[in-house]
């Protein structure tokens, strides 16, 4: 009796431990995206999922979920709230640093709901207007705003957003907080369409959205929110900064990073973070986000803890940030 409850004993650590590394198992590893599909954030995840999968062997199929709605933070709950196996992945922005300050309640916790796998990319944005605007640099955009107090408007992809921080910092850093009415959208994608067809008069947002647009001349660029001219970037190394431009220390670069739910376990978050390191030294990844104006991440910011203590170090530099520029969220 004893012996069979000891090979009982033995055969129920031998399952657990399969069961452990059973990981990926059949089922998808959903790569959330809390933006509309089409956008900067769908870009860099679709990119990514693609990357990872060839990291894991071919191991792992990946599927990406666009789960919009209140600048992000509907899908960044959703990702909180998830089974934490590792087949519920979060791909996000600085909205994950700034949201707390631009909501008083959020629906997940921060810092604590979450693993950090680690950094992914860092992109600049662009002032951006539509093609029918009569200014055709900075200066003279600058300059139709105030002509035209009241009477424009400015689309983000929701409170909380990327193109809604820089919006907020932009509108108080040229002292014309009320110059224009904010449109919010499910993300940057529909709102680059509303852009390109008129419907809106102008944004901020990255340039793996905005790179194409450009070239194509089907919106007008204004500046970028770099401190440092992009002097490496051939389609936007004109382009002046904030900076230059006369906005004292505007210095936006928006950031990517990949997370779990918390209470992954350690071995899947370590076989998470071995792949993200792959994908990241993946030519073809590297090539896509180069062209698109991004930067892939290859620093320790793409070790987990490193990446939690740069999460916490943005959100503690963006809010002072926030509260000067204005509250805008509930
Ligand atoms: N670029 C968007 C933002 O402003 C998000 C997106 O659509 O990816 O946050």
């Amino acid at each position: 009796m004893k012996r069979l409850l000891v090979l009982a004993a033995a055969a129920t650590a031998m399952f657990a431990a399969h069961a452990q590394s059973a990981f990926p198992s059949s089922k998808p590893i959903s790569l959330v995206v809390p933006f509309a599909a089409g956008g900067p954030t769908d870009r860099v995840a679709r990119d990514l999922a693609e990357a990872m999968r060839k990291a894991m062997g071919g191991n792992a199929n990946f599927v990406v979920e666009n789960v919009n709605g209140a600048g992000g933070t509907i899908g960044v709950a959703k990702v909180a709230r998830a089974a934490p196996d590792g087949h519920t992945l979060l791909v996000h922005h600085i909205g994950m640093a700034a949201a707390p300050a631009l909501y008083r309640k959020l629906p997940y916790k921060m810092p604590d709901d979450f693993e950090y796998l680690g950094m992914i990319n860092e992109v600049p944005m662009t002032i951006i207007g539509k093609p029918q605007l009569p200014a055709n640099n900075y200066r003279d955009f600058e300059n139709y705003i105030r002509a035209n107090s009241g009477k424009l408007n400015i689309a983000h992809a929701g409170l909380g957003s990327a193109s809604h921080l820089c919006g907020l910092m932009w509108q108080s850093a040229i002292k014309a907080k009320d110059a224009m009415t904010t449109i919010p959208f499910g993300g940057t994608a529909p709102a680059m369409n509303a852009l390109v067809g008129g419907q809106v008069d102008m944004m901020c947002d990255q340039t793996t959205n905005t790179t194409g647009q450009i070239e194509a001349g089907r919106v007008k660029a204004f500046a970028v929110t770099t401190a440092k001219p992009l002097s490496n970037n051939k389609l936007l190394k004109d382009y002046p900064t904030l900076q230059e431009m006369g906005l004292k220390g505007f210095d936006l670069t928006i950031w990517h990073g990949l997370y779990a739910p918390k209470g992954t376990p350690p071995a899947v978050l370590a076989q998470l973070n071995t792949a993200l390191k792959a994908a990241l030294k993946d030519p073809d990844f590297i090539k896509k986000q180069e062209g698109l104006g991004a930067v892939v991440v290859t620093d320790k910011r793409v070790e987990p803890a490193a990446h939690k203590a740069f999460v916490i170090a943005e959100m503690n530099k963006l809010k002072p940030v926030i509260e000067a520029a204005g509250k805008f969220a509930d």
